[in-house]
């Protein structure tokens, strides 16, 4: 049934371009495409709207996982992009604000939360062909993937890449913000106890500092073909 699918699990620091060339990947061989960030921002963003997160930004860990029963998190494939849905509301452009991003990395450190996304990751890469991105996903979710790729690139470049994707869409935030949330989330993730981020023992890194973004494509599809043995 999974016939010759694999999957491919492209973890790395915050801003490092990950998912623009996962989903691209995942486009040109017709395989599914999971943001797993998207999953613990949405998560966050429940926490939000229910008063979850304190206001010296701790959160209130023991009512947001009783209330992880309640949270249901979808997809749904809208032409070339992906919407993500909170309990059946599009959340897409609320989960990307800056708010979200500052509040993400305590959500995602809390074990329980963990667990119970990384369940839900897991049963959508139950027949394999799947491409998803995140910290841990060639770590925790999927160690045995056939395709793990470790992104990273300094935190000047990954901010300012935010920065333009976050005035394009026409956020009011300035460059020292963003190259703060970016190096407070780097912080967190790789010191949280539970499944920190970093590169797994088998994966391929990328530095893509200096490159564009059709120069990281080329070089995910041909790891991919080195790694299947595919011309597709
Ligand atoms: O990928 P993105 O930057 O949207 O992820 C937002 C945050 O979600 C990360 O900073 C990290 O704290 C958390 N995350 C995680 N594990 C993943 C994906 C994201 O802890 N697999």
């Amino acid at each position: 049934m999974s016939s010759d699918k694999i999957i491919i699990a492209i973890d790395g620091y915050s801003s490092s371009g990950k998912s623009t060339m996962a989903r691209r990947l995942a486009k040109t061989i017709g395989y599914r495409y999971i943001d797993s960030g998207a999953m613990y921002r949405a998560v966050t963003l429940y926490a939000m709207r229910h008063a979850l997160i304190n206001p010296d930004g701790t959160v209130d860990a023991p009512r947001l996982e009783t209330a992880l029963p309640e949270i249901s998190i979808d997809f749904k494939v809208d032409g070339d992009g992906q919407q993500t849905l909170l309990n059946g509301e599009i959340v897409e452009n609320e989960i990307r604000t800056l708010e979200v991003s500052n509040h993400v990395s305590p959500v995602a450190a809390i074990p329980a939360v963990r667990h119970a996304l990384v369940k839900m990751q897991r049963a959508m890469g139950e027949t394999k062909g799947i491409v998803m991105d995140g910290r841990d996903i060639g770590t925790v979710v999927f160690p045995h993937a056939e395709m793990k790729v470790f992104c990273n690139a300094t935190p000047e470049r990954r901010a300012e890449r935010r920065f333009k994707e976050l005035t394009e869409k026409g956020a009011t935030v300035t460059y020292e913000e963003v190259l703060a949330n970016v190096m407070q989330r780097d912080h967190i993730d790789m010191t949280r106890e539970e499944s920190p981020l970093r590169c797994a023992d088998d994966a391929v890194m990328l530095d893509n500092s200096a490159m564009t973004i059709d120069e990281q494509n080329d070089w995910l599809l041909n790891l991919y073909r080195s790694i299947t043995g595919k011309k597709d």
